[in-house]
């Protein structure tokens, strides 16, 4: 009889072949539950976990599992049942929620897709397993789950994101997809695990949940801004920069510029991304891990010789990649990037830091973007109150002390969160002659700003202003959001 051996775990896959040994380790580490299936593989036939001879499975159930003291048929294959049995005899796994692992785990997905949240947390505690999502921005506990099904609800996001399960000690990272939904859309999920005291972490990002939002009208950027962007994503050749830190929409915006650009000018188009977050029909994308520099920037240099129209570079984050984006931009190429900046103006300086002349960094950037997001109001029970003077003259709009702004309130349509959704707060600065000379002579954030705003060029707090006396969002959020 062969040592190799298959298991599967109610996904629908066969994993394997693997030796007993390795099977034991996995089994030790607690990441082969008793429920799962294994098979000999010159065998058809599926045997649970916990009754393979020789498999000693050392988790906490395994003890109940092996007493298999009633009339329950051992080639029994239906994990819900099993876990259940488990639980009922066990007593540990409380209530009556559901305990078939991989059941669990995708009702997590859909209820995570269904609130539209970015982010997925499962976070061992001392005695519990805390479930909590991110939706606009905002952590929510969605579950306490018992400790006891820890392991499998990991193991499970593990295997589908072609993690080692029996690797619990070293972060890893992987990703997979879904479909959810009732329209059961395809949706990446980047996952990643991090060991701690008291077990792994599992943070899940679901990277395509907004890709409905991904248009230029739904952004929120004002009706002056959206036709400044149309009209620079139109051009030929230069760059066109956004920044703004982690979680400002930086990559949501531009994939909408990307889209723009493709519906109105067809070309070729090529991303190289970081991963990549949104599939686009049309586009050759290229995920490169960023980390590995030398391979970062041997594609971006390579892509330049396979002749596209547009590039989008997911960020510019050192000189090697800041250069071959202002060669791409100097010989013909629309670049699409982001920087880690706060400022518009701040783009510029930051890539004379890296190293880039002032000249060239004049002759190729032709528009800086900033951006923030914050969260809409509901509609539904947005309180109206005045505008106090003081407030005003904070948002840079004492004319606009004492008019109607609204607070958030909370109702049932929106959780009780009194806010549903974010819109992007802007600041778009085109680089005309004038802003390019004044790049050449000085390249001072301050000085490019200040020149900016006697060109009534208008700057994120005038954006954010405008958004809170429209009633969009709040005092509170607009402050909360914006660096001043
Ligand atoms: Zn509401």
């Amino acid at each position: 009889m062969t040592d190799q051996w298959f298991f599967e775990i109610g996904d629908g896959q066969t994993y394997g072949p693997f030796t007993m040994e390795k099977l034991r380790k996995w089994a030790a580490a607690g990441n082969l539950m008793p429920t799962h299936r294994v098979r000999r593989a010159d065998s058809q036939e599926w045997t649970i976990a916990a009754y393979v001879p020789g498999l000693e499975i050392t988790t906490a159930d395994t003890t109940v599992a092996r007493v298999a003291d009633d009339d329950e048929d051992e080639t029994r294959s239906k994990l819900g049942g099993i876990v259940a049995a488990l639980s009922r005899k066990k007593g540990k796994v409380a209530d009556s929620q559901d305990t078939d692992v991989v059941a669990l785990c995708d009702e997590l997905m859909e209820i995570a897709f269904e609130r539209n949240a970015s982010d997925i947390h499962i976070d061992p505690e001392e005695n519990i397993t805390l479930v909590q999502l991110r939706v606009d921005g905002v952590l929510e506990t969605l579950r306490k789950l018992p400790k006891t099904i820890h392991n499998a609800i990991i193991s499970r996001y593990k295997v589908l994101a072609k993690m080692d399960i029996a690797e619990r000690r070293m972060a890893q990272d992987g990703r997979f997809f879904q479909c959810l939904g009732p329209q059961q859309r395809r949706i990446h999920i980047r996952a990643a695990t991090l060991p701690t005291t008291h077990g792994e972490r599992l943070t899940m990002r679901l990277l395509a949940v907004q890709t409905e939002q991904l248009t230029l009208s739904r952004l929120g950027m004002s009706e002056m801004a959206t036709r400044t962007f149309a009209q620079y994503t139109a051009q030929k050749q230069g760059m066109i920069l956004l920044s703004g830190p982690t979680g400002a929409g930086k990559s949501t915006t531009l994939y909408a510029a990307l889209r723009h650009r493709m519906a109105n000018h067809p070309g070729r188009f090529i991303t190289v991304e970081d991963p990549v977050e949104f599939d686009i029909v049309g586009v050759a994308q290229i995920e490169v891990d960023s980390a590995d520099k030398v391979s970062f920037d041997s594609v971006l240099r390579n892509i330049l010789r396979s002749d596209p129209d547009v590039i989008m570079i997911g960020e510019i984050r050192d000189a090697a990649s800041a250069d071959v984006a202002i060669k791409a931009a100097l010989t013909g190429h629309l670049v699409f990037s982001s920087i880690h900046t706060n400022s518009a103006a701040g783009v510029i300086t930051r890539l004379i830091d890296m190293g880039l002349e002032p000249f060239q960094v004049a002759a190729t950037v032709r528009l800086c973007i900033a951006q923030r997001l914050a969260r809409k109001l509901c509609p539904e029970c947005r309180k109206p109150r005045r505008l106090t003077a003081a407030e005003a003259a904070a948002v840079g709009r004492p004319d606009a002390a004492n008019s109607t702004v609204y607070e958030p309130k909370g109702c049932p349509k929106c959780n009780g969160r009194g806010y549903k959704g974010r819109v992007g707060l802007f600041e778009l600065l085109p680089i005309d002659e004038d802003l390019a000379r004044k790049i050449v002579e000085s390249g001072n954030e301050g000085d490019i700003t200040r020149l900016a705003r006697e060109k009534k060029i208008p700057g994120l707090r005038d954006d954010a202003a405008a958004k809170l006396i429209g009633g969009m969002t709040s005092f509170d959020e607009i402050i909360a959001v914006s660096a001043w």
